[in-house]
């Protein structure tokens, strides 16, 4: 690989660090290369930029707002291959998972380009007329994760921008690169302050979430950072959304056919090697099928393929860095010293890279860690049910509320279901299907507020009404 080269993007322009990072490709531990930490100073100097910028980008009309959020989609896709090889590296995803990855990223930027928000006459009467509309909150603070780095920006750039909002944006120090490549190429369509990206450790994160000069904080990632973003943001009483964690169940009921719907169950579960807030994480199957769904989740998991996501044919990676594979690792141990059966997978096998084999875990105990703790990696408690209410009961026994699927013929039962679960998306026979026009949200635990839909972009507004009545 030839030698790459990441900066800072501030006010429209790349900026050095003296202090660096390193990143490490999860597949092979090896050295990707050296990226930049902003320092306190860059932060202040982003701000300054973006707060600079805002007046002028709010009072830009909505269309060529529109048009240059469009515009980003447009050069994520002629760069395509570029973020595509840069994601497998760094995030260590199949290529087919960063294909999808950066297509999303394209088609959200060009939706959401279609977007906006429309006045609300409450009231016109005579003289006297009254108005509610949507006014954008200054700078936002965007951070985020490292499972689905490109994507989770978009969905926070693209609707903090068309909605006339100006950004710092800091990805997650183990997938920084393709997030600065992308501030580098927004350079070239955004005008200087527009959207600033400063890459740096967990404690730029907070930095950001304290500085004054920040309106609104959106973030994603794990419920318990973001209960001290919460924290911190308090002191301008920030705006926040929060997407956080989740422990999500899948409720498999008697009248399914295992052999058809083994491949989208697995898939819901293990997409991205599990690294998926919205991973199928619980999977109750009720016991009249439960033989039959484990045999035939066997079966299919037997034909997938793991390994470096450049390979051809491999369909799932690596966890993306050690301290989430050591994790993983320690679920595993408590499985083994807690005498659990394996119905496939258990032992971590290889060599180099952080992979962890897809695990089936048989039926363990309601209080096992790996039912309770969000694994966030390839390893999957089966657990028999014969009861409906039983097992809403269990579904909704934990403090996340992000999402669950339910898999029945029955529609009916299905949405009776679905509505006693408490989770903010209830997919119905499939999994993880997103839209820009969709709202997603979690519940309980699993966060504040929308992204996606008109919800979603209203979240980037504050709502200003305007009284009016005739002068004398
Ligand atoms: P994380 O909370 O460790 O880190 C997320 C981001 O927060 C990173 O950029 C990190 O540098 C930053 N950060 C760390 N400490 C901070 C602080 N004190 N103040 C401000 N920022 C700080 O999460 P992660 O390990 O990168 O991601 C995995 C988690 O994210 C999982 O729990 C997963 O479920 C969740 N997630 C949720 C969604 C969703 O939409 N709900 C999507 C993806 C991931």
């Amino acid at each position: 690989m030839k030698a790459l080269d990441f900066a800072l993007s501030i006010n429209g322009r790349l900026v050095r660090s003296a202090e660096t990072g390193t990143a490490i490709n999860p597949a092979t531990e090896t050295v990707i290369c050296a990226f930049p930490l902003a320092t306190r100073a860059h932060l202040d100097e982003a701000v300054q930029a973006a707060q600079a910028a805002f007046a002028r980008w709010r009072d830009t009309p909505l269309a060529e707002r529109q048009r240059r959020v469009s515009a980003l989609g447009d050069a994520l896709e002629k760069h395509h291959d570029r973020f595509v090889e840069l994601l497998i590296t760094e995030q260590g995803k199949a290529r087919s998972g960063a294909e999808w990855e950066i297509g999303g990223a394209i088609h959200w930027c060009r939706e959401i380009a279609t977007q906006s928000l429309e006045d609300q006459v409450i009231h016109q009467d005579g003289d006297e007329q009254v108005v509610s509309r949507h006014v954008p909150i200054g700078v936002i603070g965007a951070i985020t994760p490292w499972n689905f780095p490109i994507l989770l920006a978009i969905w926070k750039i693209a609707p903090a921008l068309v909605a006339g909002n100006t950004m710092v944006l800091k990805p997650s120090p183990f997938t920084p690169l393709c997030t600065l490549l992308l501030g580098e190429l927004a350079n070239d369509i955004l005008p200087p302050g527009v959207l600033n990206v400063l890459s740096g450790g967990n404690e730029l994160g907070q930095w950001i979430t304290e500085h004054p000069g920040i309106g609104k904080i959106s973030f994603t990632g794990s419920t318990a950072t973001g209960q001290r973003v919460m924290q911190s943001a308090s002191v301008n009483i920030k705006r926040l959304t929060l997407e956080l964690g989740g422990n999500d169940p899948a409720i498999v009921l008697a009248d399914v056919d295992a052999k058809a719907i083994a491949k989208d169950l697995f898939w819901a579960a293990f997409s991205n090697s599990a690294q998926f807030c919205v991973a199928c994480k619980r999977l109750y199957v009720h016991e009249a099928v439960y033989d039959d769904v484990a045999r035939e989740l066997v079966a299919y998991a037997r034909t997938v393929k793991m390994g470096n996501g450049t390979e051809p044919g491999v369909e799932l990676g690596p966890l993306q860095n050690r301290m989430q594979f050591e994790k993983v690792k320690g679920l595993l141990r408590d499985c083994q010293a807690n005498e659990q059966h394996f119905l496939i997978g258990g032992e971590v096998t290889a060599e180099r890279g952080y992979f962890i084999p897809v695990t089936l875990v048989d039926n363990p105990p309601e209080d096992a860690r790996c039912v309770t703790e969000e694994a966030f990696g390839p390893v999957l408690p089966l657990l028999k049910f014969n009861d409906t209410e039983d097992v809403i009961r269990r579904a909704n026994g934990t403090e996340y509320g992000l999402a669950a699927t339910v898999w029945s013929r029955d529609l009916e039962q299905a949405q009776r279901i679905a509505r006693r679960l408490e989770a903010g998306t209830v997919w119905i026979n499939h999994a993880h299907q997103f839209s820009p026009h969709i709202a997603f949200g979690g519940h309980k635990t699993s966060g504040l507020g929308i992204e996606n839909s008109l919800h979603g972009l209203a979240e980037y507004t504050n709502v200003q009404t305007v009284l009016q009545k005739a002068g004398h």
